[in-house]
């Protein structure tokens, strides 16, 4: 590809990423004008604007004219298009100029909006040349923005995203660990770049590595410990620092700021000064850190989990010894919400027994949907027969583990079920859910929970606010209202791992727990080799709401498990 081909399929990715979706069509147009009309550089672009080809869309060609008399190929190519992120918007923020930048990259060897921060708060951006106070000030105003032009993923691609990275990087020899960090690492529903931290002191064979991956082969910044790459429109960037001092990267990495802050207050009560790289005494001697844990130490805490780093009340409890004990992955022992063939699920019910059973639980339960549900494929009354009979035959060939057969029953507009009560009994739990867009009002919605929730046969509300990540909201209905019946009627209220869902998200599963509700961790499966990953994502969602492994159904075991649904049944 001629560099001037690259430069366009450049400009669209740019305008893509910037969420400029007319200037990226723009700019794909006028990559097939160019190779339509073996345009090889800036220059044969001239004729063009003469004698334009037939059917060549004005606007497209506008565009490309303004960049030709601006002399901006070279320009934009070399001195933007390959900057991780941040700095990209830095530029076009305004802040700085192109020379300004270079400065700053080069002097302070930054590639980060943290590293930004952090720069700006030690006041070394003013004494570099060619910069000024003034021009401090001004990053320091387009830093909050920063963040926010970034586009933002959903944690589920985030996570296979990194995954493709991490675990070829922990093979590395050398390499102590690898985790990601920022938003990732904290679990947040959308992440923003992706950022992997992987101490070593052999940098360049961690470097010479990555670079052989598929994902590395567009770099967007090289050094000794530092590579950043673009991969499918997704910023990934890997720190490779000494070990002896990694604990405090990946403190200040792994935020949130709003934890920092409080970190450095309690940190100056201590008598210690807090910075990005770590404890400074007041004396000026520095303390490193190869792990987290001894930073916390050092200022009288235990080590907070990152997914309650959020900076509201987590380094006060700490502080007062009553953090929670969050769930962990070896809490779970069942999963209670997979799909197979007899619905929209792509496996046969036999694998997803198998997934299960890898996975080491005592436990699961095969919920496939109802007829009236959204799905592509649905468990018709007939099915639900031969299913029970095929779940019969597996339980005999695989007794290590108990197959519980169920569903995942819509609630119809009406509030009803959409199976009759006399399959619904002969079922060994019942979930409830709606999964249409909530074309009805806050009231109707909460009409067709509260007739649900009241069922004796219904035991878990899955997806409760059935909103879809990231493109649609969830029902806006009186969510307190809705925990507080689910404890009156006995009803668990779901956590669901699959990425589109993540529902309850942390901040309402910290409110469900905090009135009462008791709610299960389920992966909501559709495919058995995500069994486990939609598990950890439900796992890291209850996290961030600080939920507890006492609060959790499936953390109970089986006989416990059955009570709750038998207690709410009630006698036969
Ligand atoms: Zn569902
Ligand atoms: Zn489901």
């Amino acid at each position: 590809m001629s560099p001037f081909h690259r430069t366009l399929d450049q400009l669209a990715l740019l305008a893509t990423l910037r969420g400029d979706g007319g200037e990226a069509v723009l700019w794909k147009r006028a990559l097939d004008l160019v190779r339509a009309n073996h345009i090889e550089s800036d220059v044969d672009t001239g004729p063009l604007f003469e004698n334009p080809p037939p059917g060549c869309a004005p606007d497209v060609l506008k565009r490309l004219r303004q960049i030709y008399e601006a002399g901006g190929w070279v320009l934009i190519e070399s001195a933007v298009a390959d900057l991780p992120a941040d700095l990209r918007w830095l530029f076009e923020s305004g802040a700085v100029t192109i020379e300004q930048l270079e400065v700053v990259q080069h002097a302070l060897g930054i590639t980060s909006g943290a590293d930004l921060a952090e720069a700006v708060r030690e006041q070394q951006l003013r004494v570099l040349p060619g910069l000024d106070a003034g021009v401090e000030a001004a990053v320091a105003m387009a830093l909050p923005g920063l963040r926010d032009r970034v586009p933002r993923i959903p944690l589920g691609r985030a996570v296979s995203v990194a995954e493709q990275v991490l675990a070829p990087l922990r093979s590395v020899p050398g390499v102590a660990w690898a985790t990601p960090v920022g938003s990732l690492r904290r679990g947040q529903d959308m992440v923003g770049d992706i950022e992997i931290l992987a101490p070593t002191a052999q940098p360049a064979h961690a470097i010479a590595a990555l670079l052989e991956l598929p994902e590395a082969s567009h770099v967007l910044h090289r050094s000794e410990r530092r590579l950043y790459v673009l991969s499918d429109r997704v910023q990934i960037g890997v720190r490779l620092p000494e070990p002896v001092n990694a604990g405090a990267d990946l403190l200040y990495l792994t935020g949130s700021r709003e934890h920092f802050e409080k970190l450095r207050e309690q940190a100056a009560a201590a008598g210690w000064t807090l910075r990005a790289d770590g404890l400074h005494a007041s004396d000026g001697t520095f303390k490193p850190a190869a792990s987290e844990g001894e930073i916390y130490a050092a200022l009288g805490l235990p080590c907070i989990p990152p997914e309650i780093r959020n900076g509201d009340e987590e380094v006060a409890r700490a502080i007062e010894g009553t953090l929670p004990a969050l769930v962990a992955r070896e809490d779970i022992r069942g999963d209670l919400h997979m799909h197979s063939v007899w619905s929209d699920g792509r496996d046969s019910i036999e694998a997803m027994v198998e997934g299960c059973r890898a996975l080491a639980y005592t436990y699961m339960a095969i919920t496939d949907h109802s007829p009236h549900s959204a799905a592509a494929r649905n468990l018709t009354l007939d099915g639900v027969k031969k299913q029970a009979d095929e779940i019969a035959r597996l339980r005999e060939r695989f007794p290590d583990i108990a197959i519980l057969h169920g569903c995942e029953v819509d609630i119809l507009p009406d509030g009803r079920l959409d199976f009759p009560d006399k399959v619904l009994e002969r079922l060994d739990i019942v979930l409830a859910s709606m999964h249409e867009r909530a074309g009805h009002g806050p009231e109707q919605l909460m009409k067709r929970y509260t007739s649900a929730m009241k069922h004796p046969l219904v035991t878990i509300i899955t997806h409760p606010t059935n909103r879809l990540v990231p493109s649609r909201r969830g029902y806006d209905i009186d969510y307190d209202r809705l925990f507080e019946l689910a404890v009156e009627t006995g009803t668990v209220m779901e956590i669901d791992g699959a990425p589109s869902h993540l529902d309850l998200d942390g901040a309402l599963a910290r409110r469900a727990i905090a009135s009462g509700a008791t709610v299960s961790i389920d992966s909501d499966c559709h495919r058995a080799e995500m069994l486990e990953r939609q598990m950890l994502l439900g796992i890291v969602t209850a996290r961030r709401g600080w939920v507890e492994r006492r609060h959790v159904l499936n953390t109970r075991s089986l006989e416990d498990v059955q009570a709750a649904i038998a207690a709410k049944r009630g006698p036969r």
